[in-house]
């Protein structure tokens, strides 16, 4: 079955240099590799550009890291989704553990994230998880909630939630498989009483947090997860390459 495999790049590439780097080596490790999988790239948003034009050419799809609610104006510092669109990208991660903790994004923030990103075409991977002061169970209820209830059914076809809990992110630790599959049943649940069961079903929901080339099979075979957000791992192209080799 095709998975979706994200590569999460955040803040790490500080000089241009890195950067083309990065770039040289991915397309180096990925031009001999056949797979039905679908790449994606999140850049720093800075680097998008550069990144769109590098791999116009190839199956790698391209997203932004994090957009603002509005598509122009007066929001110094942010970023507009159709600028994102604009420049070939096609989807965005938002609500990233990252932003809700040093940004203080709420899930009302992000609901205006995903419409506004859905409204100008690109897709919205909609991070979901816990802090570390909060009861998992319940803060995942209410972020995925607050996107059910305010989105359509067609709408949730062109978005994908990423199961994230924020310890196992760069910790090199991840949750069990069952653990894992436990959170996806609750979200796709939480979609099904809302939007149907055939809709629940195919909503896409990766898992991301720590994973690497030896968990990824189980990730995506045991905890039935549709794909990876993976950060610390994509930052090497060739361990990414290694990751989307283990999915066959
Ligand atoms: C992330 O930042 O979304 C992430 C999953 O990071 P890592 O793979 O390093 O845990």
């Amino acid at each position: 079955m095709q998975k979706l495999v994200v590569g999460n790049l955040k803040m790490n590439m500080e000089s241009v240099s890195q950067r083309d780097t990065y770039c040289k080596e991915f397309k180096e490790e990925f031009k001999d590799l056949k797979t039905d999988h679908v790449v994606a790239l999140c850049p720093p948003n800075i680097y998008l550009e550069h990144f769109c034009k590098e791999f116009t050419h190839t199956p790698v799809i391209m997203g932004a890291q994090d957009c603002f609610w509005e598509l122009y104006g007066s929001y110094t510092g942010n970023t507009s989704p159709k600028t994102i669109q604009s420049l070939g990208a096609e989807m965005v991660i938002v609500g990233h553990s990252e932003r809700r903790k040093y940004n203080h994004e709420t899930n009302e923030d992000i609901a205006q994230k995903v419409a506004i990103s859905l409204r100008v075409g690109i897709m919205p991977i909609i991070c979901v998880g816990y802090l570390d002061t909060e009861d998992e169970m319940e803060s995942v209820r209410a972020q995925v909630n607050i996107i059910v209830d305010n989105f359509t059914t067609d709408d949730m076809e062109n978005l994908v939630f990423a199961y994230e809990p924020m310890w196992a992110i760069g910790s090199g630790k991840t949750p069990t498989t069952d653990e894992i599959h436990t959170m996806i049943m609750l979200i796709r649940s939480i979609v099904s009483a809302r939007h149907g069961k055939d809709v629940a079903e195919n909503v896409a929901i990766l898992y991301g947090g720590s994973v690497v080339a030896e968990n990824v099979t189980e990730v995506c075979t045991n905890a039935y997860a549709d794909g990876v957000l993976i950060g610390r791992a994509s930052l090497s192209p060739s361990n990414f390459a290694r990751i989307v080799r283990m999915l066959g």
